[in-house]
């Protein structure tokens, strides 16, 4: 069995300093106002102009970049993500794949709870003996479960039917596109501290990370 961390990765190129993203918002809004002729190339008008559109709630006018990104978690999270309905997904299907195959090394892929563990508020909390336990009681669940989906696939299971015992723990690949608007609105959501610690585990760094690559967009949120 594969225990390993989650994780993400930013599909989508981003411009040198994020000024090609944000000249396109800006390209939009201009339509609107007829201002095009106060485009300036260096990207100074695109900062101001983008400011402008989320300080005054036009956040349309965001929708005009989006972004993909490849999240690697587990199965509960990415339930959480696919909730959001304005993206676009694209996720690794348990009725095809089949892990009791030699490419996936006939084991199944769990995603580490260790990290989600010590940002939960309560279980950070446990002592070290109580949290070894928690972690250890974990770890018999997965395998467990692993060797059951692969006594199943043995007896003539198909990867649909042994994925029944596949616990939420499984890990996941999936795509998500979306634009700005909707990024910020996942971010406020799912960095927040009411967000599942093990969901808060990507969105923050990759929120953190977008905030540094992507002027203005990001910087109302707190994360
Ligand atoms: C801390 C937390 C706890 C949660 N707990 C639960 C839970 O216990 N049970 C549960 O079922 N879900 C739960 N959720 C999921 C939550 O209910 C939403 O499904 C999820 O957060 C997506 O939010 P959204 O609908 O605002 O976003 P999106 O689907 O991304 O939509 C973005 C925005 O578009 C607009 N929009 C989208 N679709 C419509 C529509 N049909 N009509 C009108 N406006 C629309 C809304 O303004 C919406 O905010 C939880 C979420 C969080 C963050």
């Amino acid at each position: 069995m594969n225990v390993i961390k989650a994780g993400y990765e930013i599909l989508t190129p981003i411009s040198e300093g994020g000024i090609e993203e944000l000249q396109r918002i800006e390209r939009a809004a201009r339509v609107c106002y007829k201002s095009e002729d106060r485009i300036t190339p260096d990207g100074e008008s695109a900062k101001k102009m983008v400011a402008m559109l989320i300080k005054n709630g036009h956040e349309a006018m965001i929708e005009h970049s989006s972004l993909s990104v490849l999240f690697t978690c587990d199965r509960g999270v990415s339930h959480e993500i696919v909730r959001h309905r304005l993206a676009s997904f694209g996720q690794e299907s348990t009725r095809y794949v089949n892990y009791a195959n030699d490419k996936f090394g006939n084991q199944i892929s769990v995603i580490d709870i260790a990290d989600g563990m010590s940002n939960d508020s309560k279980v950070s909390k446990l002592d070290s003996e109580s949290t070894l336990s928690v972690y250890t009681e974990w770890l018999h669940a997965m395998k467990d479960a692993q060797s059951h989906y692969l006594k199943m696939i043995k007896l003539g299971a198909t990867p649909q039917i042994a994925r029944s015992v596949l616990p939420t723990s499984t890990k996941t690949n999936i795509i998500v596109t979306a634009n700005y608007r909707e990024w910020r609105h996942f971010f406020k959501l799912r960095t927040a501290e009411a967000a599942h610690p093990q969901m808060r585990e990507i969105a923050i760094p990759l929120c953190r990370e977008l905030k540094e690559k992507i002027p203005i967009v990001f910087d109302d949120i707190e994360c």
